[in-house]
């Protein structure tokens, strides 16, 4: 039988070993799903918010065991691991439970301009959603879509990356833990192949969060069998500074922002512009930050280690690319093994860039900071809009009323002004991108709503024998040009 096993990315310690699913065990888990269904979406939403709380109430119990495997499985630190991971998911179950019937219940519609009808929308699962998730925060993007795909009222059968496996497969415990239905939430082990298999099994959604270039794979799968898709991808996202910015706020901003979890995170500051009068200050606020940082070999450290080491090929990639296009790697720029076979990437930050350079252009997914120097904030919003991505951006300046007006003009599916990353973690917003950064939203309102299809229904208020338009025909056309004359004018 073959496995699927995840390791300590600090240590080497072996942590999980799943069985790898074949088509046949991922189609056996889709039609357990199917099967529970039915009963899953008749309880309707006064019947699952209990289930509901149960899952929310389960995750808050088992606080420190989510903690510590997030922890032990990406590399980073146990608070670190709680915050950016347990903290957002508690916030979307509970937002999930108290408010799902409330933004999926039925509305009764306008019926204008056919006065002489009355009209509803009603919210319907989609049925099985498969969910596939990346690496980075395996936790926290395999619960969210399971939550909110559950609380529309569809079954879910999750694919957690192979590299994180045992996070991922938390998400089957909580279930387990919190007495769900069988079948409601299955869990399916294995890498590309699995997911693949997933996608052409059946289902009738699939969320997908991770790589633009899988995402294609996907997409076309999708298309082939004519499923709705979610897609939260990759990202290169800007970080402008303006001239009246609170300098050492933004400087600390952009070191969290770019290193949290080694800049593993979609939402990672990348590129940083600022205008050239405070340039020369910001730089020497932002190096005084990054030469604060520690890179811990213990379980304690800023930086941890890259979960996944053979993005170190990548960041090496970006980093001698903008070197020899004639960048400055200012400080950092080189990694060290740990024990296990795991790698720490030096906090780096590279100076002197251009938009010819791969790290202006594509995902670095390390701790690493571009920054470029930019003659006015028109040039900034230029350049930070010069991308095939569009996830997450920010803007620093004391005036947000200004702030805000530059983040409109920004395209990307979030931005924030004086802050970074903060939109993933208010559970009322939806997340997500645009351009190679995805479509859709896996939560918020929107979220929810994506995981149904409306279905309408009409029925006459008053009900004659016919109707002017049934056959046989009454109106001729000088009748309908004065009714659209009449009633369409203004
Ligand atoms: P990846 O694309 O390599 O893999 C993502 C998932 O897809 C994994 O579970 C993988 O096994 C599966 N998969 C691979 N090939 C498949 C196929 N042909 N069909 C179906 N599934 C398949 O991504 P990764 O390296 O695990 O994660 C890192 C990427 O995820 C980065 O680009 C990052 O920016 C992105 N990401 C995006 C968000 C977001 O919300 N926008 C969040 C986190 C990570």
């Amino acid at each position: 039988m073959t496995t699927v096993t995840s390791t300590n990315p600090r240590t080497g310690e072996v942590l999980g070993t799943f069985p790898e699913a074949s088509a046949e065990d991922v189609g056996a888990a889709i039609a357990r799903a199917r099967k529970a269904q039915e009963g899953w979406a008749a309880l309707g939403h006064e019947g699952r918010r209990p289930h509901l709380s149960a899952l929310q109430r389960a995750l808050v119990d088992q606080v420190d065991r989510l903690g510590s495997v997030i922890s032990a499985e990406t590399g980073r630190e146990v608070g670190e691991a709680i915050f950016t991971e347990v903290a957002p998911a508690a916030a979307v179950a509970k937002y999930t439970a108290k408010n799902a019937a409330r933004i999926l219940a039925s509305r009764k519609a306008s019926t204008w301009p056919l006065i002489t009808k009355q009209a509803w929308v009603r919210y319907q699962p989609l049925g099985v959603a498969a969910v596939i998730t990346p690496w980075n925060y395996p936790f926290l993007l395999s619960f969210n879509p399971t939550i909110t795909a559950l609380a529309a009222g569809c079954t879910v059968v999750l694919k957690p990356s192979d590299v994180t496996a045992t996070a991922g497969h938390l998400v089957k415990d909580l279930a387990y833990a919190a007495g769900l239905p069988g079948g409601v939430v299955e869990v399916v082990h294995g890498g590309g192949p699995t997911g693949a298999a997933l996608v052409e099994a059946g289902v009738d959604i699939v969320s997908f969060t991770g790589s633009s270039p899988t995402a294609r794979e996907v997409a076309a799968a999708a298309a082939r069998h004519l499923i709705p898709l979610i897609l939260e991808l990759g990202g290169n996202d800007a970080f402008v500074v303006l001239e009246d910015a609170n300098l050492k706020r933004a400087a600390r901003g952009a070191v969290w922002g770019a290193m949290l979890n080694a800049g593993q995170t979609c939402i990672a500051v990348e590129r940083i512009y600022v205008v050239e009068s405070v340039y020369d200050r910001f730089l020497a606020e932002l190096d005084k930050q990054v030469n604060a940082l520690s890179s811990g070999t213990g379980d304690r450290g800023d930086i941890g280690p890259l979960t996944f080491p053979p993005q170190v090929a990548v960041i090496d990639r970006h980093l001698d690319d903008a070197r020899s296009k004639g960048a400055s790697v200012v400080r950092g720029g080189s990694s060290r093994p740990a024990a296990g076979g795991g790698i720490y990437y030096e906090p780096t930050i590279v100076t002197g860039v251009d938009h010819t350079m791969d790290i202006m252009r594509e995902e670095t997914f390390g701790p690493v900071l571009a920054v470029m120097r930019v003659a006015s904030e028109q040039a900034a919003l230029e350049l930070a809009n010069d991308s095939s991505y569009g996830l997450h951006g920010s803007v620093w300046t004391r005036n947000t009323r200004r702030g805000l007006a530059f983040a409109e003009q920004m395209r990307t599916g979030t931005v924030a002004v004086n802050d970074v990353m903060m939109n993933v973690a208010i559970p009322d917003l939806p997340f997500g991108g645009v351009g190679e950064s995805g479509y859709g939203s896996n939560w918020g309102p929107e979220g929810l709503r994506t995981f149904c299809h409306p279905q309408t229904f009409t029925a006459p208020r008053i009900a004659p024998p016919t109707e002017l338009w049934w056959f046989p025909r009454r109106v001729g056309p000088r009748l309908w040009k004065r009714y659209i004359r009449t009633f369409f004018r203004r």
